[in-house]
C-alpha cells in the first residue's frame, strides 16, 4: 500500500466551484483532515475517516497527514479557496521540512478558486491590473510588518486584497488599516467588502474609502481596494489594464 497526501482547495463555498480534480481526490481518499467548517463540506461515506480540527493547529494537522500517509492511507487535507493562499499547503511543507526521512512522500497540491478571485468576479474586474494580496492576521507575523507592506503597496498604487481582515481577538486593527489607507490613497479610492462570496449569505458593498468603516468587515469578508484608476461602469467596478 502506498499512501499519499493531496492538499485540496474547496473554493469559496459553492460546490459548483470545486474543481473536478478535487472531487476525484476526495472520492479516492481514506482520510480527510482540516478545519471543522471545511471538513463539514465533505460528504461522509463508508471507508472515509473525517478528522475535523479547530483552527490554529495547522502544523498538527500536517504532521497527522504525514503519519497517515506513511501508514499507507490516502489523505486529503482540505482548505477553503486555494490551499496555497494563507492556508494548509505551506503548513504541510513546514512540517515536511522537519522530517527528512519523509521528503519523498507522494504529495499533490490541487488549486482552488481563492476568495479574492471569486469576489473580484462578482464585482466586475477590480483586480484587472497589478495587485497584491495581504493577510491582515497577525497570528504569524507582527502587525508592524502588515503596516509596512500595506503602506508600500498603497504607495505603489497596487490594487489590494485583504484576507482575514478582522476578528474578535483583534477588533481594532482593521481601523488602523483604514487609517493607513486614508493617509496613502485618495478618498475616492473604491473599496469592496465582499462577504461569504458564493454562499447563501453573500453580500457585496462597494464604497469610497472616505466612507469605509471597520464594522464593514468580518472574518468571512475579503476586502478589495482599487488602485487610482479603478472605477465604476454601470453596476460594475473595474480596473483598466493600463495605468489610467
Ligand atoms: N485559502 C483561502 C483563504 C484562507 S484565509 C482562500 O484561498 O480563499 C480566510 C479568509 O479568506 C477569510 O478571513 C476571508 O478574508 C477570506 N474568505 C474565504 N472564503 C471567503 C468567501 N467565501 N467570501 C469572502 N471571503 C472569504
Amino acid at each position: 500500500m502506498t499512501g499519499w497526501i493531496t492538499v485540496a482547495g474547496l473554493g469559496p463555498g459553492d460546490d459548483a466551484l470545486v474543481t473536478p480534480q478535487v472531487v476525484q481526490a476526495l472520492d479516492q481518499a481514506t482520510d480527510v483532515i482540516g478545519y471543522i467548517p471545511y471538513v463539514a463540506r465533505v460528504a461522509a461515506r463508508p471507508g472515509l475517516a473525517l478528522h475535523p480540527s479547530d483552527n490554529r493547529v495547522e502544523l498538527d494537522r500536517a504532521r497527522m497527514a504525514l503519519d497517515l500517509a506513511a501508514d499507507g492511507r490516502r489523505v486529503v487535507i482540505v482548505s477553503s479557496g486555494d490551499p496555497g493562499v494563507f492556508a494548509m499547503a505551506s503548513a504541510l511543507f513546514e512540517a515536511l521540512e522537519d522530517q527528512p526521512d519523509r521528503h519523498d512522500t507522494d504529495i499533490r497540491i490541487l488549486p482552488g478558486i481563492t476568495a479574492m478571485l471569486a469576489a473580484a468576479a462578482r464585482a466586475g474586474a477590480p483586480l484587472g491590473h497589478d495587485f497584491c494580496a495581504i493577510n491582515l492576521s497577525d497570528n504569524l507575523k507582527p502587525f508592524d510588518l502588515i503596516e509596512h507592506r500595506l503602506r508600500h503597496a498603497a504607495r505603489g498604487d497596487f490594487a489590494m486584497a485583504f484576507y482575514n481582515p478582522r476578528s474578535r481577538s483583534r477588533p481594532h486593527q482593521f481601523a488602523r488599516v483604514l487609517e493607513i489607507l486614508r493617509q496613502e490613497c485618495p478618498p475616492e479610492t473604491l473599496i469592496i467588502f465582499a462577504r461569504a462570496v458564493s454562499t447563501p449569505d453573500e453580500c457585496l458593498t462597494t464604497i469610497p474609502l472616505s466612507q469605509a468603516t471597520p464594522q464593514m468587515a468580518d472574518m468571512r469578508t475579503v476586502v478589495l481596494v482599487g488602485n487610482s484608476a479603478t472605477r465604476r461602469v454601470g453596476k460594475w467596478v473595474y480596473t483598466p489594464r493600463g495605468a489610467v
